[in-house]
């Protein structure tokens, strides 16, 4: 007797009910991902050709990847990669898998500065795997930029990204604390965070498996009240920022009054809390008061 047939069809009719049994939140387009991946089809053409039977191989390899994402390891580093801002990026476990909601750093800088041929120069502080600088660079294509992040890993994958889009020219990378690597007179337009904001206990508790035990704890503790680095950022902005020079930072749902404060009573003016798509508070922006006008 010949061994049942697996087709895509079968496969995926079983993965899919298999991975949520294990707390799976999209089982069925996480199994057609890792499918298309192991199969180098693209995702539609498992509906294009549903009969097509796998190799021994490649059922081997399909179930290799099914069982890590079972044991919740999340589907962009399974894959090595995850779209941001239409682009491209390498992730691994060594940085954040850059969010949708964190474009929202990159719209709130478009449209703060509307001249895309502007000279901007860019201070990325946290840059982790790169997406947003690469995204305000591909949009500023005069723009030039500094990312600095404390992790030595983070920065090989930053610095892995930015070559893949061509900006290796227009970027210097560099490990350290928030502003700590920057020579004392380096000043810029635009500063931009996304810092670790998470509550101690938020990570210790409802987190999804996923964030929690994958992605790295240094990019997500905040601290007890999560404003560990949030609250040391404004600081920066008023020491790196040219007179009226923009402040754009990620921040948590609920932390949008808290961060407002922070700026405001840090100096800066023109508070506002940017809300996501999901009606959340997501960002804070603020500018550093610009000189006094002469008449
Ligand atoms: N948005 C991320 C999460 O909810 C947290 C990102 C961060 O701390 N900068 O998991």
């Amino acid at each position: 007797m010949t061994a049942p047939l697996w087709t895509i069809r079968t496969l995926l009719g079983w993965s899919a009910p298999w991975l949520a049994q294990r707390g799976v939140e999209s089982p069925r387009l996480d199994s057609e991902l890792l499918l298309a991946e192991v199969l180098h089809l693209r995702r539609i053409d498992l509906f294009l050709d549903p009969h097509r039977p796998l190799s021994a191989a490649e059922l081997a390899a399909f179930k290799a990847v099914i069982k890590r994402r079972a044991a919740r390891e999340p589907v962009a580093f399974i894959l090595g990669r995850r779209e941001f801002w239409g682009m491209e990026f390498r992730v691994g476990p060594d940085t954040l898998i850059p969010r949708p909601e964190t474009e929202l750093l990159v719209e709130a800088a478009l449209a703060r500065f509307p001249d895309r041929s502007s000279p901007l120069t860019i201070l990325e502080m946290c840059v982790g795997s790169g997406a947003v600088v690469c995204a305000l660079l591909k949009e500023f294509p005069n723009a030039t930029a500094v990312g600095t992040d404390l992790s030595a890993g983070a920065l090989v994958l930053a610095r892995a990204n930015v070559e893949k889009h061509g900006f290796a020219e227009r970027i210097a990378l560099l490990e350290g604390d928030l502003d700590a690597p920057l020579a004392p007179e380096a000043s810029f337009d635009l500063m931009v965070v996304n810092p670790p904001y998470v509550t101690t206990q938020e990570l210790d508790g409802e987190v999804a498996p996923e964030v929690r035990e994958w992605e790295p704890r240094l990019a997500l503790d905040g601290g007890a009240d999560g404003l560990r680095v949030v609250e040391r950022v404004p600081p920066c902005a008023v020491r790196r920022l040219r007179p009226g020079g923009l402040l754009l930072m990620e921040i948590g749902s609920q932390q949008g009054e808290a961060a407002g404060e922070l700026l405001a009573r840090g100096g800066l003016v023109n508070v506002e809390i940017l809300i996501d798509f999901n009606k959340l508070d997501r960002v804070v922006a603020g500018n550093v008061p610009p000189l006094p006008q002469m008449d």
